[in-house]
């Protein structure tokens, strides 16, 4: 996918900040180091980008990207990353009402973009995220972070058991050598109705 343009919007630290829906938008979530920084930036080919959401006090909030691609424009949307070491409770107080709403209620939202890190097991907390997301009923895709740190031999036995334990499509990805960006770009504009 060639993209033109992109540009950071805005960050919503809380429910009444987040703006008016007015493009697509596919949604990118996972815990803290999972690699969504790098993703994103892959994906838009800006390595700049990213850093906005990582401004002090952008942590947490909800950061709005819309990209221009050559097949039209979309918003992209990182959600803040969650942290692997709390309990799930403690997580959901932390991540909270903001974006359980966000990603129950907002109409624009095409796609959800869950990332897990293909070495490990999904957490607690990764589960109920995506339980959640089941939940909500949106088209759902798990990317598989990481991949070039698996031996080739070991890619699809770890594939097969996430999407097993998921129950959705898994993508393999890689930030450092590009796999798998075309493939992702490809389900986000079919998701997205941009192709
Ligand atoms: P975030 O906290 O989810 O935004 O994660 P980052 O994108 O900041 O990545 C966390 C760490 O994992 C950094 O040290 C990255 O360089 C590394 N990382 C991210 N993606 C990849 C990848 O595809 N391959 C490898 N080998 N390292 C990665």
């Amino acid at each position: 996918m060639k993209v033109v343009d992109a540009k950071f919007v805005t960050a919503a630290p809380v429910i009444e900040a987040i703006p008016p829906p007015v493009l697509p938008e596919a949604a990118f979530m996972g815990r803290s180091n999972v690699g969504k920084s790098s993703l994103i930036a892959t994906l838009t080919g800006r390595h700049k980008l990213v850093r906005v959401s990582r401004a002090p006090g952008r942590t947490r909030s909800i950061n709005f990207f819309e990209i221009t691609t050559g097949e039209g424009p979309l918003t992209l949307v990182d959600l803040p990353g969650y942290g692997y070491a709390e309990a799930p409770a403690v997580q959901r107080r932390q991540w909270g009402p903001l974006i359980t709403t966000y990603l129950e209620e907002r109409t624009a939202l095409c796609l959800n973009v869950m990332l897990l890190d293909s070495r490990r097991e999904p957490s607690n907390a990764d589960g109920d995220l995506l339980a959640m997301l089941i939940e909500f009923g949106r088209p759902t895709v798990i990317v598989a972070t990481k991949i070039d740190k698996l031996a080739k031999s070991k890619r699809k036995p770890a594939l097969l058991r996430l999407s097993k334990a998921a129950g959705v499509r898994v993508l393999p990805f890689s930030a450092k050598s590009g796999e798998g960006t075309e493939t992702l770009w490809q389900v986000i504009a079919h998701a997205c109705g941009i192709v």
